[in-house]
C-alpha cells in the first residue's frame, strides 16, 4: 500500500471524505490502492446487485442545441452537423424495438432544442406511458425551467440526468461559454430532486482544465447531493469544437473514479458509459467490475445516430439486439450478465423487489 493508507481506511469506514482528502486520494493513490478500490466497488456492487447488469435503451431524439459546451460535437457553433428531430412515431417506434429486446427504461435525451416544447414531450411520455406501462422514462434533455420539470414527471417521467459536469465554478466556466451558468446548473439539479425525479448527474474524467482538485470538488459534491444515478465516462475529443486537439481522458482513472462512487453510494445506478466503452474495447466488462451495474445501448435509428457525434468514435451502427448480443457475451466472461426490467434505485423501487438475479432468458434473445 503507499502514503494514502490513512485516508483510505477513512473512506472505507466512514464512506465519505473532506474535500482536502479526496485531492491527496485521487492525486496520490497507486496501482495497489486503485486495485483495493476497484475489488471494494466491485464486492459492494455485487452484494446489492448479484451479477445483473440493467440496460436501458437511450433515443437520441433532437440533436439540435441552443447551447455551446465547448467540449460537445453537437454544440450550437458547429455548422457542420446536419440537424435532426425525431417525430413522435420515429420515438415511439423506436421505444417498441427496445421493448421488444426486453427494455423497460427508456431514455429520452437531446441538445437543448428550443422546438421542444413541454406540451409536446407531454403529449410524448403519454404515448409512451400507455402504450408501456412496465417501462420508465429517463429523460436527459439539459436545463428547463422548474414549472417545466414538474409538468413532465406530472406526464410520467420518473428519472432525469443531468450531469454536473464539474463542480468546481471556475472549472465550469472553462469549459461552457459565459452564458451558461454553473448556478444555474446546480439549481436546476436541486429542483430536480425535490420534485421528486431519481435524479442523476456526473462528470467527464479529463476534460480539459481538470485535475485532481476539481475532481476532489466533483466527489465532495457527489456525497453531499446524494443522486440516485452517476453518469461519468472520460472525455474524448470531437474534431470540430475549441478542444479538438486536447487529450483524451485516461480510463484507469475514469474506472478509479467509478469505483470511488460505488464506495460512497452503494445503491447508486451507475452505468458504464458510451464514452467508456469507446476508450477501452472491453469497456462494459471493465466497467462493472469497478462497480457499474447499469449500460445504457443506443436505440436511436442509424439514419441519426451518426448526426449524433458528442465526441469522435462514438458508435453509430448496431442493432439493438446485436449490441445486446456483444455486451451480454462481454459480461458473460467476468461472470455477470444483462437483466431486463426497470432497474429503479433501491430506495424508490416499487414494481420489482429484491436484487436482480441473472435471467437465463433475457428477453432480447427470444
Ligand atoms: N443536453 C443534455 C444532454 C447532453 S449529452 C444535457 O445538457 O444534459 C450527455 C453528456 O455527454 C453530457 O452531459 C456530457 O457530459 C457528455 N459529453 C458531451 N461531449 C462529450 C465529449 N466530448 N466527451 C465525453 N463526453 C461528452
Amino acid at each position: 500500500m503507499d502514503a494514502c493508507e490513512g485516508i483510505w481506511r477513512r473512506l472505507v469506514d466512514e464512506r465519505r471524505l473532506p474535500r482536502e482528502d479526496w485531492r491527496l486520494l485521487i492525486a496520490h493513490a497507486g496501482p495497489d490502492l486503485k486495485e483495493e478500490a476497484r475489488s471494494l466497488a466491485s464486492a459492494i456492487t455485487r452484494k446489492r446487485f448479484g451479477n445483473a447488469v440493467w440496460y436501458r435503451g437511450i433515443v437520441e431524439f433532437t440533436n439540435n442545441c441552443r447551447n455551446d459546451c465547448l467540449y460537445c460535437g453537437v454544440r450550437r457553433s458547429n455548422g457542420s452537423v446536419r440537424r435532426y428531430r425525431l417525430t413522435h412515431g420515429e420515438i415511439v417506434a423506436a421505444c417498441a424495438g427496445g421493448h421488444a429486446a426486453g427494455m423497460r427504461t427508456f431514455v429520452l435525451q437531446g441538445g437543448e432544442d428550443p422546438a421542444v416544447s413541454d406540451a409536446w414531450l407531454t403529449e410524448l411520455l403519454s404515448e409512451l406511458r400507455t402504450r408501456f406501462p412496465d417501462s420508465a422514462v429517463t429523460l436527459s434533455l439539459g436545463e428547463r425551467s422548474r414549472k417545466s420539470y414538474e409538468s413532465l414527471f406530472m406526464a410520467g417521467a420518473s428519472r432525469y440526468l443531468l450531469r454536473h459536469e464539474t463542480a468546481d465554478p471556475a472549472h465550469y466556466a472553462r469549459l461552457h461559454p459565459p452564458a451558461q451558468s454553473f448556478s444555474r446548473r446546480m439549481a436546476c439539479l436541486r429542483d430536480l430532486r425535490e420534485i421528486g425525479y431519481q435524479t442523476g448527474c456526473g462528470m467527464m474524467i479529463g476534460s480539459p482544465g481538470q485535475g485532481a482538485e476539481q475532481l476532489a470538488c466533483d466527489m465532495a459534491f457527489i456525497q453531499e447531493f446524494r443522486p440516485h444515478m452517476i453518469g461519468m465516462g472520460p472525455f474524448l475529443p470531437h474534431h470540430a469544437t475549441p478542444f479538438a486537439h486536447e487529450r483524451p481522458g485516461d480510463g484507469e482513472t475514469t474506472l478509479f473514479l467509478l469505483s470511488l462512487c460505488r464506495i460512497v453510494l452503494p445503491d447508486v445506478l451507475l452505468p458504464a458509459t458510451t464514452a467508456l466503452r469507446t476508450l477501452l474495447p472491453d469497456g462494459c466488462a471493465r466497467g462493472v467490475l469497478a462497480g457499474c451495474n447499469v449500460v445504457m445501448p443506443s436505440m436511436t435509428p442509424e439514419t441519426e445516430r451518426s448526426e449524433y457525434l458528442l465526441y469522435d468514435g462514438k458508435p453509430v451502427s448496431g442493432g439493438v439486439k446485436e449490441t445486446l448480443a456483444k455486451l451480454d457475451a462481454e459480461l458473460s466472461r467476468i461472470g455477470c450478465g444483462l437483466v431486463s426490467g426497470r432497474g429503479d434505485h433501491p430506495a424508490t423501487r416499487q414494481q420489482e423487489g429484491g436484487t436482480a438475479c441473472r435471467t437465463a432468458d433475457a428477453a432480447w434473445r427470444r
